[in-house]
């Protein structure tokens, strides 16, 4: 049978399945217990309170939910970056306000430029949504520096760094508001599902408008004398259901084990790179062996390979690639005439990610980079 290095692998084992018979078996499937003992297990792990934690239906909609809490409105303008997924440009969108596209810092630090967003802040902006790429932080202290002294909006798009540390607090509770997905390709997952951090007061409209702003949830009109309810506002379902809640609930109690494990694979392919493929060069190189959650692992291709033909190439050994990401701003729905990125234009067509999974072997990688090697030898 020929060899396969796929780019993701869910990680589950019995505990899952064990878990999941039992869920079945009391027939609570939609929103409830599950649900909410998920949510507090997850501010015990971020160190935070019940009160701070809402789980929703996914990242997406934890994005459009923080945008509404945050006050976004149509006449305002939101500042996040041109590589990240487009859900953090969407959600913009979909509050009526524009997105504007922050460059990244430089060949080798794809989080974005502080310098680029002090220059795009106007009258107008309202918010700054941060990703920390691959699961390497933003310059975190100047770019909320600059949100306080402009009285803006943080929201940190935490998905790549779920559950770990940078200077001994969790990112994704440095923002105002902070959204993880809990999405199939994630570091954990349940499938669909997305957490929002924030305070008591963005967490409580959060948990009324996920619900399609009925003022009380299913569960408390169950145990209250008076089933009725109010609507004071348009409301949606954003729910998260106990299905997803009880699986998330396993996946979390290994999620440090799971971290370490694409630590050393980071480890080892930084390693591999840098004896056998000197063209190639790693991104946020210096973090690498940092307790960090190692989301991607993103190389930067030499500017006279045609990336296509090399994933194309890697296909044929059953290699599986990816690319994190084609910039928002080169994407044809959000394409304007001129608008360019200095720094993201000249490297977004040299970008790869390479497999990345807990269970990923150090056999596989050996793999992968003797394939890249192969090929590098023969195509430039
Ligand atoms: C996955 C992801 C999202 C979207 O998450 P969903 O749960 O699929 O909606 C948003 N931002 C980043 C950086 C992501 O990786």
């Amino acid at each position: 049978m020929k060899k396969t290095v796929n780019f993701f692998k869910t990680n589950y084992d019995n505990n899952e399945i064990k878990a999941f018979t039992k869920l079945v078996r009391n027939g609570n499937f939609s929103m409830g217990k599950a649900t909410i003992n998920f949510e507090k297990a997850i501010a015990k792990k971020l160190n935070i309170k019940d009160e701070n934690v809402a789980l929703v239906s996914n990242c997406t909609t934890a994005l459009h939910l923080s945008m509404i809490v945050a006050g976004v409105k149509k006449k305002h303008d939101v500042l996040c970056s041109s590589l990240t997924f487009v859900a953090d440009a969407n959600c913009v969108k979909y509050v009526g306000a524009k997105p504007k596209f922050i460059d990244i810092t430089s060949d080798l630090n794809w989080n974005m430029s502080v310098s680029d967003i002090e220059k795009k802040i106007t009258k107008n902006t309202k918010a700054i949504i941060m990703t920390h790429y691959a699961g390497y932080p933003c310059e975190i202290d100047k770019i909320k520096k600059i949100a306080k002294q402009n009285k803006l909006i943080l929201i940190e798009d935490a998905c790549h760094t779920i559950f770990s540390k940078f200077k001994n607090k969790y990112l994704g509770t440095y923002g105002d508001l902070g959204v993880f997905s809990l999405y199939g390709n994630k570091n954990i997952t349940t499938g669909e599902g997305g957490i929002v951090i924030g305070k008591k007061e963005y967490i409580k409209k959060i948990k009324i408008l996920r619900n399609h702003a009925i003022d009380k949830s299913m569960l408390e009109r169950n145990l209250s004398k008076t089933p009725t309810y109010q609507i004071h506002e348009l409301g949606y379902n954003y729910r998260m259901d106990d299905i997803r809640s009880t699986i998330g609930m396993e996946q979390l109690k290994k999620i440090d084990h799971l971290n370490n494990l694409r630590r050393k694979l980071a480890l080892n392919y930084k390693k591999l790179i840098n004896k056998e493929l000197p063209e190639i060069k790693i991104p946020f190189t210096n973090f690498i062996g940092d307790k960090f959650s190692y989301h991607l692992f993103p190389i930067l291709l030499p500017d006279n390979l045609k990336r296509d033909n090399l994933i194309e190439f890697l296909n044929s050994r059953g290699i599986q690639t990816s690319i994190h990401y084609k910039p928002i701003h080169r994407l044809k729905f959000y394409k304007r005439h001129n608008f360019k990125l200095k720094n993201l234009d000249k490297i977004s067509k040299f970008i790869l990610s390479l497999p990345i999974y807990p269970d990923l072997s150090f056999l596989d990688q050996n793999y992968v980079i003797k394939a890249i090697k192969e090929y590098l030898k023969y195509k430039i």
